[in-house]
């Protein structure tokens, strides 16, 4: 039996140490992560696990639930029991509830050591109760929340700045012999913060956390994420990303994983490649690519779908696809495997390619 090939990647991953986050395993020996974070208040258990069944649905990895109040931290036990999937407690304030999220059975916690004032007293005792539960930690060091140390020194949120907090927070952990961490050094610029992952990687074999933050609403969010992660991805550093959106987290799901298999880190799964159009197009292409888009939405088999507007590299790319269209002269060269299979007319090209995508998505095994 032939074997198949992986496909290519830009760089093999940096090499790191191993964490868990409940299930998921966190380093250059497990896949790049998607994570997102619930909007709902945490308290509001229903809403919070309608939102995580919907995220885990989407295809994330891990969830992230805010945890600013005690009544959110007396409320994360169900919510960690409840989750399909592992989740992490972002604690910025309160040391105390760390110990809550420990004990509530979460996968891991977020700690944010630049707000949590007097946090080094504590990292020996948070340490300990991380171990005894198995619980992995994320040292989450922000370029708003700078320790007040370091921003004295550097003036303002350099990437050596955030690298100096993500070193020295790594320290306190290590002291006490606790190495189940991951960490992230967040910017809203990708210039900073890609500089600042760059840094931080050859500083140390620690697991890392992408994410740029306050990226803004879905449209830049996803140009400023997809360009600094594929920076730092395409030299392998990054094992496991949040793409943050003012939109919903289920778009910044889909966005995450898109980048991911965009750089061939995960399987890619359905794949439109439809032309920009241009003045030979003899068919609106906009509203096919539209059309065809939206009729296999959800599909879960790798499959390419070539959607082009004329003669000129039609033929050449819908033979390429799986499955493509070649349009000219209010007709469709309907291509499968390489092969025209038939000649429909323009107003038949989006059912006829549904009806052929759906056909070679049973033949691969989607239900
Ligand atoms: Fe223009 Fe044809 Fe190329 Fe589409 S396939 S961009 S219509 S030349």
């Amino acid at each position: 039996p032939s074997v198949k090939e992986a496909p290519p990647v830009l760089a093999p991953r940096r090499t790191t140490r191993q964490i868990k986050v409940g299930s998921v395993g966190v380093g250059s020996e497990s896949p790049v992560s998607v994570q997102s974070m619930t909007t709902t208040p945490t308290t509001d258990i229903n809403a919070t696990l309608q939102q995580i069944a919907e995220l885990t649905a989407s295809g994330c990895d891990i969830v992230r639930v805010a945890c600013p109040s005690q009544d959110d931290a007396d409320v994360l036990h169900i919510i960690a029991k409840k989750s399909q999937i592992p989740v992490i407690a972002d604690i910025h304030f309160q040391p105390k509830y760390v110990f809550t999220a420990i004990e509530a059975g979460c996968a891991a916690v977020r700690v944010n050591p630049g707000n949590i004032r007097k946090f080094d007293d504590q990292v020996k005792e948070i340490a300990r109760a991380a171990k005894d539960h198995g619980t992995s930690i994320r040292i989450g060091v922000n370029a708003g929340s700078l320790d007040k140390r370091i921003m004295d020194k550097h003036g303002r949120a350099t990437p050596e700045a955030l690298v100096e907090s993500a070193v020295w927070e790594a320290s306190l952990f290590e002291e006490h012999d606790f190495h189940d961490f991951k960490i992230s050094v967040k910017h809203n610029d990708p210039v900073v913060m890609v500089r600042a992952y760059e840094l931080l990687a050859e500083k140390g074999d620690w697991p890392l956390h992408l994410g740029v933050t306050e990226a803004g609403p879905a449209f830049q969010g996803t140009i400023k994420s997809a360009t600094a992660f594929g920076a730092l991805l395409s030299q392998g550093i990054g094992d496991t990303i949040r793409v943050s959106l003012s939109a919903p987290p289920v778009e910044e799901v889909k966005v995450g994983l898109q980048i991911l298999q965009s750089l061939n880190l995960r399987e890619r799964k359905l794949e439109i490649v439809s032309c920009p159009s241009c003045g030979r197009a003899q068919v609106d292409v906009y509203t096919l690519a539209d059309q065809v888009t939206a009729g296999l939405e959800g599909m879960s088999v790798p499959l390419r779908v070539a959607v082009m507007g004329c003669v000129v590299n039609g033929p050449g790319e819908a033979r390429e696809a799986d499955l493509g269209v070649a349009s000219g002269n209010g007709k469709g060269q309907i291509f499968v495997k390489g092969q025209v299979i038939k000649t429909v007319p323009e107003h038949d090209i989006v059912a006829t390619l549904i009806e052929e995508a759906n056909r070679l998505a049973a033949e691969m095994g989607e239900v």
